[in-house]
């Protein structure tokens, strides 16, 4: 099973996915990521690993760019009019750090103008879960400890960026609450598998 944004389905020269755990997605045949919880955004030009960093962007039609999550969310963007495509992993840790606003910013350099993009944030640890503590709590604004929507704080930054409230699809799910669909590194530790989303242009 392999979930898709109605948003992004709407463009038939793109091809994308959010996989849970019971979807057949291999990375052998795209871009990916050693991913170490930064803001760092690379440029990918030919499938494997393209190094250190937590977001992909490319110009390159027929390349996927991929990320793998198991909590943390993936988003993936497309401009409409360059075709430009990326692939993000975002948790509190790059959410914090403003990742996604790096790719966008990544996207623009290569020639995209922000109310061409489209943004889908795909599954991960809802705000019923992802309670954490004081210090953390602090970087997203609260006084004490709480708990964090991190698809908000995303989709907050991805309209901080220019990118169109109408353009962004958020699809939902909880990975931890629903064991049925979706990994969870908090919910199964060292035993949680990861979910590949991937983007490209055809
Ligand atoms: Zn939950």
């Amino acid at each position: 099973m392999i979930l898709r944004s109605a948003l992004l389905a709407r463009f038939d020269w793109l091809e994308h996915g959010f996989g849970t755990r019971h979807a057949p997605v291999t990375q052998d045949q795209m871009a990916s990521l050693k991913q170490i919880h930064s803001a760092i955004v690379l440029d990918a030009s030919l499938p494997g690993c393209v190094g250190e960093g937590d977001a992909l962007v490319t110009a390159q039609s027929s390349l996927a760019v991929s990320v793998r999550t198991a909590d943390c969310y993936p988003i993936l963007l497309a401009d409409s009019r360059t075709r430009i495509v990326a692939a993000v992993h975002a948790g509190w840790r790059g959410t914090t750090a403003g990742i996604v606003r790096t790719a966008i910013t990544a996207m623009a350099a290569m020639g995209s103008v922000t109310e061409d993009i489209y943004a889908a944030i795909g599954p991960g640890i809802g705000r019923c879960c992802f309670e954490v503590g004081e210090e953390v709590a602090r970087r997203f604004g609260l006084d004490g400890r709480g708990n964090i929507d991190l698809a908000a704080a995303n989709r907050a930054l991805l309209m901080e960026t220019g990118v169109p409230e109408a353009n962004i699809d958020v699809l939902g799910g909880c990975t931890r609450c629903d064991a049925v669909r979706f990994h969870s590194f908090r919910r199964d530790q060292q035993r949680a598998g990861r979910m590949i989303s991937y983007i490209r242009a055809v």
